[in-house]
C-alpha cells in the first residue's frame, strides 16, 4: 500500500498547492468575490507594449444593467506618465482601473493600450503587463524571498535583494531572524502594515510590468515609514505609465494629470496646481486631506450622493 498512499497523498500536496497559487492569484487581483464575465477571443494575441500609452475613449460601466457606475470616462496617459484618480468613496474610481486589468469588460467605448483594444490581447499577457499593487497587501505562508518572488519564477537571487533594496526593505530584511529565508505568517514572523506594504512593492518591483496600477493604501504607519514607501514608490512608478488612486498628497500633487470623478464622471482634470484654481470639488477634497479645512462642505456632500 505504500507505494499506492504515497502518489495520492503527493497528489493531494499538489491540488493544494494549485489550489492555494490560483487563490492568491485571484486574491491579488482582487477576483475573489467577482465573478468572470470576461471571454477571451479565440484570434487573441499577446499584448505588446510600447510607449505604454493607455487611452480610454467614452468608457461607460455597470456591474449590473439597472446602474451605470462610470459613463462616458476619457482620457489619454501618454507612456511613462502618471495619471492620479481621485473622489469622495463610491465615485468609481477603483472601478475604472478594474476595467483596464479586464476584471470587467466596457459596456461601451474602448479601452486601448499603445492603440490595441484590451479585448483583442490574451488575458493572461495583459495582466503580466499591468501589474496591479493594491491597498491590500497580499502575503502568503512562506519565506520572505518567496513571497517578493511570488510568480517571477525567472529571477535570480540578486534580482530579488535589488528589489528589495529599491523597495527600502533589504534593511528590515536583514534584521529578521534569518533574513531572506525568514518565514512569514502565522507560524513565523509577523511584519507590520509598513513592512509588509513594501515587501509588496519589491514583488512589483521584481516583475517590473510595463503599466502600474496602484490602490494606494490611506497608511496609517508613521512618518518615517510613509517616507521609505513614498521612495520605493517613486522608484516603482519612474518612467512607468502609473494610474494612481491617490490618497498620498505627493502622488496627487506630481501627477501628470488629475481626473476628478464624482458619480462616475469626470468633473474636473487637469495638473495639481490648476485644479486647485478651479476652487471646485479638487480644491476641496484636497483642503480636507492637507488638513486646511475639517469636512467636505455640504453641497459636494449632496452632489456626491445624488
Ligand atoms: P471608489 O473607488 O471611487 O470608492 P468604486 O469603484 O469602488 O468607487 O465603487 C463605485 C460604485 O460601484 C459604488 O457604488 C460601489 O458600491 C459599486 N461597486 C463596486 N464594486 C462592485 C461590485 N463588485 N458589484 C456591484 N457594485 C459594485
Amino acid at each position: 500500500t505504500q507505494q499506492f498512499v504515497w502518489p495520492m497523498a503527493q497528489f493531494g500536496q499538489i491540488i493544494n498547492m494549485y489550489q492555494r497559487a490560483r487563490a492568491s492569484a485571484e486574491r491579488i487581483f482582487g477576483l475573489m468575490d467577482e465573478p468572470s464575465r470576461i471571454a477571451e477571443d479565440p484570434d487573441a494575441d499577446e499584448l505588446v507594449v510600447g510607449d505604454g500609452r493607455v487611452e480610454y475613449e467614452d468608457v461607460t460601466f455597470g456591474y449590473d444593467d439597472a446602474e451605470t457606475i462610470v459613463e462616458d470616462v476619457s482620457f489619454t496617459v501618454e507612456g511613462g506618465d502618471t495619471l492620479a484618480l481621485v473622489g469622495p468613496t463610491g465615485a468609481g474610481k477603483s472601478t475604472v482601473l478594474k476595467l483596464l486589468l479586464r476584471m470587467y469588460d466596457v459596456d461601451d467605448g474602448a479601452i486601448s493600450v499603445d492603440g490595441t483594444d484590451i479585448r483583442d490581447v490574451t488575458i493572461p499577457s495583459l495582466r503580466e503587463k499591468v501589474g496591479y499593487v493594491s491597498q491590500e497587501t497580499f502575503m502568503f505562508y512562506g519565506t520572505v524571498e518567496e513571497n517578493i518572488r511570488y510568480g517571477t519564477f525567472d529571477a535570480s537571487d540578486e534580482d530579488v535583494v535589488a528589489a528589495a533594496k529599491a523597495a527600502e526593505a533589504h534593511e528590515f530584511i536583514r534584521n529578521l531572524p534569518e533574513g531572506y529565508d525568514t518565514e512569514i505568517g502565522e507560524r513565523g514572523v509577523k511584519l507590520s502594515g509598513g513592512q509588509r506594504q513594501r515587501l509588496s512593492i519589491a514583488r512589483a518591483i521584481l516583475k517590473d510590468p510595463e503599466i502600474l496600477v496602484l490602490d494606494e493604501a490611506t497608511s496609517d504607519v508613521d512618518t518615517e515609514t510613509e517616507m521609505l514607501i513614498q521612495r520605493s514608490l517613486d522608484e516603482l512608478t519612474a518612467d512607468r505609465t502609473t494610474f494612481a488612486i491617490a490618497h498620498r498628497l505627493s502622488t496627487i500633487r506630481d501627477a501628470d494629470q488629475i481626473v476628478v470623478l464624482e458619480d462616475g464622471r469626470i468633473v474636473e482634470r487637469g495638473p495639481h496646481d490648476d485644479l486647485l484654481k478651479n476652487d471646485g470639488l479638487y480644491a476641496h477634497l484636497w483642503g480636507v486631506q492637507a488638513g486646511e479645512i475639517d469636512e467636505l462642505p455640504q453641497e459636494f456632500i449632496e452632489r456626491a450622493s445624488r
